[in-house]
């Protein structure tokens, strides 16, 4: 049996497990990442699944918060300078349609965006806005210095942000549910509906008390920073990533997934794979894969505080999942609502009443499918290269709950019918889509989620729930949210970890600045 040793292993090669393994090899240690599936990039990818040509994102495909990263802001790891990773911003953020074909376009400039509610719903609600997008700023710049690096714990930030006024007023947002926070400031319901959809999209229900943290930090966030699409797909992240990994020495391996972490006296000393050859950790094992493989399945209890099995366990998942369409198509969509429409990053669908817009999410608690309020994005309208020429690249997708009533298991031979009046909901809000302009589709269901990225269990896209209780300081758990765990030398990243969810590298950068500060390296002569 082969046996193999390097400084660090890092289980798990979805972006924030690449992030801190390229870290890591830049500060020149011997890195290995192992990937179970066949290729490396976990929720972060782009394949060819609609024929030659066709660059598809089967899973994640807008990177919002990593433009805030200063990963990619100060350039840390040369990705940008030189490996070439490059975004396009588009310049209408996102658009809500209504059943009526009536719409809210958000540009990234917050005065354009305030002339458009003025000219759509009011002018009391087009003020409301900018004051709203200027209070909320503050807060945001106070968090950000929080997102990519460990929180501070709960106590100690509740404390700090009750040193001002500011603070003060991030705090009650936070523990708003996103539709108190939006009565708080406007008065067109469908202003505030269309507000809550695009927010939503990082998956929580905006009538969850807590879900106002979510309004109030990313309305700010995507004026100022856009929403990015990676040229090339959203695979290019990883791929640059992988690129300064090689170039630092690293050894990448995918289908090579970890059964166990080894554990002697407490502390690490490596892995076991599947396949039952062990690989020794010189320094340090980073599980960047879900928190509830890591401590459930990868662990023996016997290793563990008695009570944290229990702890995990308990850990929530979000209340709906994904359901999602990739699509070769032979020209982009043309909305009913207009030109504008056709022009925005994100086309999001929702109902025009607050009675409708509970039922809807209500529904999928529920465990109900609702086909009719999809979302499309169209990436070949800002990166011409991910399609033929003339061509484009689509994404259609709907949130859907995991557990549905029929079962979770009747998934696969559903999916064409959901498909099918998903589909039928864009055809009817557009001009041109139908069957001669849809070249190909692949439909990726929330089984297939999961059978793509075992990290993603029932389908959870964020790993965890994105609850107030699960964020911030308090994600995984409150005693072990700084990416340590009760084992000596192994350290946690990814979704389960501070930030959370989403294409972000936070607590990829986040856990590296840990194994830094624990190995006695200086991260800020590293990324100097
Ligand atoms: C349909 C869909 C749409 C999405 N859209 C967006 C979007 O537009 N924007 C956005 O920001 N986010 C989006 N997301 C969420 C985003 O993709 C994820 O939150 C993110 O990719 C998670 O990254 P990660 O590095 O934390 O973990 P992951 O990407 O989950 O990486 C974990 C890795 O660990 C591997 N692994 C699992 N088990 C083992 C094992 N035993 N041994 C070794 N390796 C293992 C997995 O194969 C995977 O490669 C979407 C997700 C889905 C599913």
């Amino acid at each position: 049996m082969k046996n193999h040793s390097y400084d660090v292993i890092v289980i798990g090669a979805g972006h924030n497990g690449m992030t801190t393994a390229a870290y890591m090899a830049k500060a020149g240690l011997d890195v290995c990442v192992l990937e179970k599936s066949g290729g490396l990039g976990g929720g972060c990818v782009t394949r060819e699944l609609c024929g030659p040509g066709f660059k598809s994102d089967p899973a994640s495909t807008c990177h919002i918060t990593i433009q805030a990263n200063p990963l990619l802001l100060h350039d840390e790891l040369g990705l940008i300078s030189r490996y070439g990773l490059k975004y396009h911003h588009p310049e209408i953020l996102y658009s809500v349609i209504f059943p009526d074909d009536s719409s809210f376009i958000c540009y990234r400039d917050i005065d354009r965006t305030c002339a458009s509610i003025a000219e759509r719903f009011s002018a009391r609600d087009a003020d409301a806005y900018k004051r709203f997008c200027g209070w909320a700023a503050a807060g945001l710049e106070m968090m950000l210095p929080t997102m990519f690096s460990a929180c501070p714990p709960t106590g100690q930030l509740f404390s700090m942000l009750d040193q001002s006024d500011a603070g003060r007023e991030t705090m009650h947002a936070l523990l708003l549910s996103g539709m108190q926070l939006l009565d708080e400031w406007f008065e067109d319901d469908r202003l505030k509906i269309a507000m809550a959809r695009q927010a939503s999209e990082v998956i929580f229900d905006p009538h969850e008390v807590g879900s106002g943290m979510h309004l109030y930090m990313l309305t700010p966030f995507i004026h100022r920073f856009g929403i990015g699409v990676p040229e090339g797909g959203s695979g290019a992240l990883v791929d640059k990533l992988e690129a300064c990994l090689r170039a630092h020495g690293a050894t990448l391996r995918t289908r090579s997934g970890v059964r166990r972490i080894l554990v002697q006296d407490g502390r690490t000393t490596g892995v076991e794979l599947e396949s039952g050859e062990t690989i020794t950790a010189r320094r340090a094992v980073v599980s960047a894969v879900n928190v509830k493989q890591l401590f459930l399945q990868m662990l023996e209890p016997g290793h563990l505080p008695a009570e944290l099995p229990h702890r995990v366990r308990r850990l929530k998942s979000n209340p709906f999942q994904s359901f999602c369409q990739i699509m070769a198509l032979d020209e982009a969509p043309r909305y009913k609502a207009g030109e504008e429409v056709n022009r925005s990053g994100m086309v999001e669908f929702a109902p025009a009443t607050r009675r409708e817009f509970r039922r809807y999410f209500d529904d999928l608690q529920r465990g109900q499918i609702r086909p009719d309020v999809p979302a499309m994005v169209t990436q070949t309208l800002f990166d011409p290269t991910r399609a033929p020429p003339g061509k484009h690249t689509g994404y259609l997708h709907c949130y859907a709950p995991y557990h549905i009533e029929q079962g979770a298991e009747r998934w696969d031979d559903i999916e064409k019918e959901v498909a099918n009046e998903v589909l039928g909901h864009l055809e009817r809000h557009t001009t041109n889509m139908n069957a001669s302009t849809i070249l190909h589709r692949k439909i990726i269901n929330p089984r297939e989620i999961e059978r793509r990225n075992a990290a993603f269990i029932e389908g959870e896209a964020t790993h965890l729930g994105n609850y107030l209780f699960q964020s911030m300081a308090m994600r995984p758990l409150p005693e072990w949210s700084h990416y340590r765990t009760p084992v000596g030398g192994l350290y946690m990243t990814g979704s389960s970890t501070h930030p959370g969810g989403s294409i972000s590298a936070g607590s990829g950068r986040a856990a590296a600045q840990i194994l830094c500060q624990d190995l006695g390296i200086d991260f800020d002569r590293l990324v100097a």
